[in-house]
């Protein structure tokens, strides 16, 4: 296991394997612009495995395949059954707009999937179409009750956006009534491509929590696993939870045990930094493995102690799109 100067494991990869995505998404990307990258500024799937297996024997144990749109990328499925049968890697999980997700479910399971984190921001389909850009409510939702049926356990990631969907708090909360499932609700961050919406952000963790709270006030505080980056609630009788993230005010830094990888093999040791270095181009010029082993070992050595550091750490301000991080 290795610890970074702050005390903290690191044990979690976020991976993203592609910056393409089939939505366009309010809060994550323009709605037209978008410059795509060349494939060959993206890691290989050979140059991901080999990274990820480095990282496994640096007592990285869980990998989140994550992206853009994960299954956008071409072979992606056969790349998720190589990545699963990396010996240390004992969990592996999916973050995904759920739109081509449906078809992939028995493979999933097979390789040994658990858990799914399903991007649904709305209830409305009309809503869906303003927030998105696309007309595809009825195929998420669809692919939500596919997964649920399937045995996952199921996270549906909800951005709550000032103006846009905080109508829809309350119908996403209902939905724990029912159904096992986790809906949590992220604060909006200022990853979208173009730069901040707001001057200060009106919904934060505390706001959220207060909605949700004004219709059930009989709320229960759930016990956080360690290291979530959610604080978790349940209504009382109701079968699934909530789970509210404080993406943007950064409250959950000091058990951070998580390092990201961006399509074009940027490093980021915290998501607000603006890449520590960048793989591919180690990879490329012919590193071996013991070194690129203590290479990593150096950058977590230099980690900040949480995201208001890494972002005073920036060159530039934030202007990136969620898409080329990994969310
Ligand atoms: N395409 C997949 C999906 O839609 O779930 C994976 C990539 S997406 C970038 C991963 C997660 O990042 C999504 O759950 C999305 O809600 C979240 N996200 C994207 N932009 C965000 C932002 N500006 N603030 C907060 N969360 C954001």
């Amino acid at each position: 296991m290795i610890y970074d100067n702050h005390g903290r494991p690191i044990t979690y990869l976020r991976l993203a394997v592609t910056d393409r995505c089939n939505l366009r998404c309010f809060y994550c990307m323009p709605e037209v612009g978008v410059k795509y990258l060349h494939k060959s500024k993206l890691l290989t799937y050979e140059e991901m495995l080999r990274t990820v297996s480095v990282l496994s024997e640096l007592g990285v144990s869980k990998v989140r395949i994550t992206g853009g749109e994960p299954f956008v990328r071409h072979n992606m499925i056969d790349f998720m059954y190589q990545l699963s049968e990396i010996e240390g890697i004992t969990e592996l999980n999916i973050t995904t707009n759920g739109i081509l997700t449906g078809q992939y479910i028995r493979q999933m399971k097979e390789m040994g999937i658990r858990s799914v984190n399903l991007s649904l921001d709305t209830l409305d389909k009309k809503r869906f179409f303003e927030i998105a850009r696309r007309d595809e409510f009825d195929k998420v939702y669809e692919t939500l009750f596919q997964l649920l049926d399937a045995g996952f356990e199921v996270k549906v990631n909800a951005v709550v956006m000032d103006g846009q969907n905080t109508q829809d708090i309350i119908p996403l909360t209902e939905l724990t009534k029912d159904h096992k499932v986790s809906i949590r609700f992220i604060e909006e961050m200022p990853f979208n491509g173009e730069g901040s919406h707001y001057p200060k952000l009106n919904w934060n963790s505390t706001r959220i929590l207060a909605e949700i709270r004004s219709k059930y006030p009989d709320l229960q505080k759930l016990v956080d696993a360690p290291n979530s980056t959610s604080y978790n609630y349940q209504i009382p009788n109701y079968q699934g939870n909530i789970g509210i993230i404080a993406a943007f005010s950064r409250t959950f830094c000091g058990t951070c045990n998580r390092i990201r990888l961006t399509a074009t093999g940027d490093l980021k040791t915290c998501l607000y930094d603006d890449g520590v270095l960048n793989i591919r181009d180690l990879l490329r010029n012919g590193i071996s493995d013991e070194e690129l082993k203590n290479t990593f070992i150096n950058v977590f050595k230099q980690r900040p102690k949480d995201g208001f550091e890494a972002e005073r750490n920036r060159k530039s301000i934030i202007t990136e799109s969620m898409t080329t991080i990994g969310g």
